[in-house]
Parts: structure tokens; C-alpha cells; sequence
């Protein structure tokens, strides 16, 4: 079966995909160019039998049934592909993301669905295999969440909170690779200390690159570990040349833009999803939109998210805690 065409823009997706039998022919020609196969990871037989009146089919192989949402982020979700892939465009192409409100509206069901969805959708979005960065890359860390305020509400009543531009807050930490175009990674770090920040960039830039950052101490180990290193003050000035770190700023400031415009005020421990979505639509902006939605579904494949791990994630969150956050990942 050959993949059939993408749509082009938000109105030909939502008017393409409203008919349920083109949307899950849309999704099966491109989950499976090569025609429909098992797609359980211990199976994978291409032995398949279809039963044409419930959109399933039957492994041969191992003799379990299963349908085009078996083992990918649409696993066990009632909603149809009619109301996924719309969802999917507007998260992939969005510049500052979808909160969960509008999509509940748009699509016509619950916010909480919505919530889900877009988490789901998020899964999709996580970079599982970024190359390693090369060049002149910019490092930085920023600081997101965790109004200053004089006392917080725990479980255990009032807590007064220590003060302190840090407090409460989550740290992010990212690298930009220079270049045409630029690339990003992000991640959620347990604070600014070297040895949170160092495995990350010994895990993502290669030996002998420069790398450019503020004038904090975590990085002035950088030249031991064989990279060229260079920082700027911002006590002093911006810019010295090709040492500055506005790419990375820039980067940072349309992350803050989209937490605080569109997803107010989301919980800590969701935060490295959050970081994803922005690197994701970042690191895609020059593609267009059918290509970032076609990127988006390609990683569906294989990747799942329960509801389960989401709320149980809710509920080891304490107020005030800074990390370590470890976000749970896609179960096989
Ligand atoms: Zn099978």
C-alpha cells in the first residue's frame, strides 16, 4: 500500500481526517508502507489476517489481535483518529503550543482528555536519538516556576520557604549547536551544580568543540574536560565577538513565552515534556507544517504513555521540590 498523501494546511487536515475510514486508512498506509504487520516489539510477523468489521487484525504468528493504536501513544484510547490527528497538527505546528483548555473545545471532549492527549502527543515529540553536537555550541541553565513567596501550603501546613532567586524553581539546562540551522537540546536538571550540568554536555557535545556560556563556576571545568571553552559576564557585557550566548537566550525566552502564555502554570514534574514540545517544534522550524505533523506521527510508533504513570507521577510531586524529576518514561 502506498503512503497516502498529507494535507497541507490546518483547514485540508481537520476536512481530510473527519472521515473515519480515510483518517485510520491515512494512519495504516503510513504506520505500514510495506503492508500491515504485527506490531507487538517480541512478534513483528507480517503473517496478518484482517477482520474488515472491527478495523482489526489477527497475528498468524502469535495469534493475538491488534489495531492501527496497538503499541504507539494512541494504545487503549476510545478517541478516534478523526479527533487524534487533528490534535497531533495543531501541537506539531503551533508556535507556542495548545493548552489543553482549547483543545478540549476544539475537539469537543473533556479537558481532562485533552490533558492527556497532548501528553500523549508530547511522547511523540522527545528526540530519542539526537546526534551528538559539534562546533560552537552555547551553553546555558535558566530557571522556570515557583512564585517567590513567603510561605507555601504543604500537606503538613505552612512551610516558610528559604529565599532566594532559586527557591521553588526547576532548573532547565540547554545547548545550542551553531549552524545553519541551529540546533537545540533541553533538559530538566536537578540544579545548576557541575555535576548535574557535565554528564549532559559530555553526553552531547564532542570533544574539542567551543563552548560559550555565562560566567557561572559550573563551567569552568569545561577546558579539562578537552573542550575550548569561553564565557561572557553579563555583569560586563553581552557580547564579545563570537563569544555570547544570545542564541541560547533566545530560545529560552520563547520557552518562557509558551509556559507562562498558553500553559500558565504547569506542574514540575511535567516540565522536561514541555522542554521537549519546544525543542521539538524548534529544532523542525524550518520544515513546514505537513512535515513536522508527519514527524510527530512517525515517532507514534512504538512509544506509550498511561495515564497511570501520569497521574502517579502527580502524586509523588511535593511542593517546593526542586528535583531530582524524573519524568516516567514510555513502558514497552
Ligand atoms: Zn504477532
Amino acid at each position: 500500500m502506498d503512503k497516502l498523501p498529507t494535507p497541507t494546511t490546518l483547514l485540508e487536515a481537520v476536512t481530510y481526517f473527519s472521515d473515519p475510514a480515510r483518517a485510520d486508512a491515512y494512519i495504516v498506509s503510513r504506520r505500514w508502507p510495506n503492508g500491515v504487520a504485527c506490531p507487538r516489539p517480541d512478534c513483528g510477523s507480517a503473517s496478518v489476517q484482517a477482520i474488515k468489521t472491527r478495523r482489526i487484525w489477527r497475528c498468524k504468528d502469535c495469534g493475538r489481535n491488534f489495531s492501527a493504536k496497538t503499541n504507539s501513544i494512541f494504545e487503549h484510547s476510545p478517541i478516534p483518529f478523526t479527533k487524534w490527528l487533528p490534535a497531533l497538527w495543531l501541537l506539531a505546528n503551533t508556535k507556542n503550543g495548545t493548552s489543553s483548555h482549547e483543545l478540549a473545545r476544539a475537539l469537543g471532549v473533556t479537558q481532562k482528555t485533552a490533558w492527556f492527549m497532548l501528553h500523549r502527543v508530547r511522547e511523540a515529540m522527545k528526540d530519542e536519538k539526537p546526534g551528538m553536537f559539534e562546533g560552537e555550541i552555547e551553553a546555558d541553565e535558566t530557571f522556570v516556576g515557583g512564585r517567590r513567596r513567603a510561605t507555601m501550603r504543604t500537606e503538613l501546613g505552612h512551610k516558610k520557604m528559604k529565599h532566594g532567586p532559586f527557591e521553588g524553581k526547576t532548573t532547565v539546562f540547554g545547548m545550542v549547536e551553531r549552524g545553519r540551522p541551529s540546533r537545540v537540546k533541553a533538559m530538566v536538571v536537578p540544579n545548576h551544580k557541575r555535576s548535574s550540568l557535565m554528564p549532559h554536555i559530555r553526553a552531547n557535545v564532542l570533544p574539542g568543540s567551543a563552548i560559550y556560556t555565562d560566567a557561572l563556576r559550573s563551567y569552568r571545568t569545561l577546558p579539562n574536560e578537552g573542550y575550548a571553552h569561553a564565557f561572557i559576564d553579563h555583569m560586563v557585557t553581552y557580547c564579545e565577538g563570537r563569544v555570547h550566548t544570545n542564541s541560547i537566550e533566545n530560545f529560552w525566552s520563547c520557552f518562557k513565552r509558551t509556559l507562562h502564555g498558553t500553559y500558565i502554570a504547569p506542574r514540575a514534574f511535567h516540565l522536561d515534556a514541555y522542554v521537549d514540545e519546544q525543542v521539538f517544534r524548534f529544532n523542525a522550524r524550518e520544515d513546514d507544517d505537513a512535515g513536522r505533523f508527519v514527524s510527530v506521527l512517525k515517532n507514534a510508533d512504538g512509544r506509550r504513555l498511561t495515564f497511570e504513570a501520569l497521574r502517579t507521577a502527580n502524586a509523588d510531586l511535593r511542593i517546593g521540590q526542586r528535583g531530582p524529576i524524573h519524568r516516567p518514561r514510555a513502558s514497552q
